[in-house]
């Protein structure tokens, strides 16, 4: 099996990148991020402080998390139910990175990811996919770009789903994810020693899918 494992920080391009390259390759996109995302969901439908560890952990006992696919796409199922759309705003967005400094959310989530690494060949993104997660993953990627680039390219997502927002908002956001991921004591955010770092904040999407397809393929073996 081949495993890739694309980190970064949030708006970085990973995902709209990922799920292009694996579609080239054949082989299998996992987005991590959607599931820290589904317990940070759970917390606000329960009306649990995400940041209260004790009643996090209490939490994890009555959820069941899954990953399907449907038509090639990643759906994500809590207690059977489909919140793949439900989890993409902002509210949940904070909500994922403060539930995921708790140890016990990690590892609740570890064996989800890794199976998939044993049944298929995988990219998979995320915080910390190259360092904790698949370490031993054949090619591992640090996609970054600069707060003020990711901040823009989320402003116009947004507003091609019809969504309005403020870019001082927004990249205020995007700092506040950046220091909770980079800081927490488990699996920070940090390039794997033998990643390749790549900085979108200058290419086009074309170029960093050319580039990132480039350094899959050399170095697979
Ligand atoms: O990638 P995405 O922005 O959807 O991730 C949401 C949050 O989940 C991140 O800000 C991060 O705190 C957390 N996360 C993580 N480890 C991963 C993927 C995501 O801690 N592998």
């Amino acid at each position: 099996m081949i495993a890739v494992a694309i980190d970064g920080p949030a708006g970085a391009g990973k995902s709209t990148i990922a799920k292009k390259v694996s579609a080239e390759l054949g082989f299998i996109y996992v987005d991590t991020g959607a599931i820290y995302r589904a317990v940070g969901l759970a917390c606000i439908k329960k009306g649990i402080d995400e940041g209260d560890s004790k009643a996090v952990n209490k939490l994890l006992k009555d959820i069941d998390i899954r990953i399907i696919f449907f038509n090639g796409e990643q759906h994500i199922l809590l207690n059977d139910e489909d919140i793949s759309g439900e989890i993409r705003t902002e509210t949940v967005s904070m909500a994922a990175s403060t539930v995921s400094a708790i140890p016990e959310v990690r590892e609740f989530l570890l064996d989800l990811q890794r199976n998939f690494a044993k049944a298929d060949n995988v990219i998979m993104d995320g915080r910390d996919i190259g360092t904790v997660v698949l370490p031993n993953a054949q090619v591992k990627i640090f996609l970054t770009a600069s707060p003020e680039v990711r901040a823009k390219r989320r402003v116009a997502q947004l507003a091609e789903k019809g969504e309005s927002a403020d870019y001082d908002t927004v990249l205020e956001d995007i700092v506040k994810r950046d220091y909770n991921d980079s800081h927490r004591e488990i699996a920070p955010l940090k390039p794997a020693d033998s990643a390749f770092i790549v900085d979108t904040s200058e290419i086009t999407l074309e170029e960093s899918v050319r580039k990132i397809a480039d350094i899959i393929k050399e170095n697979m073996e």
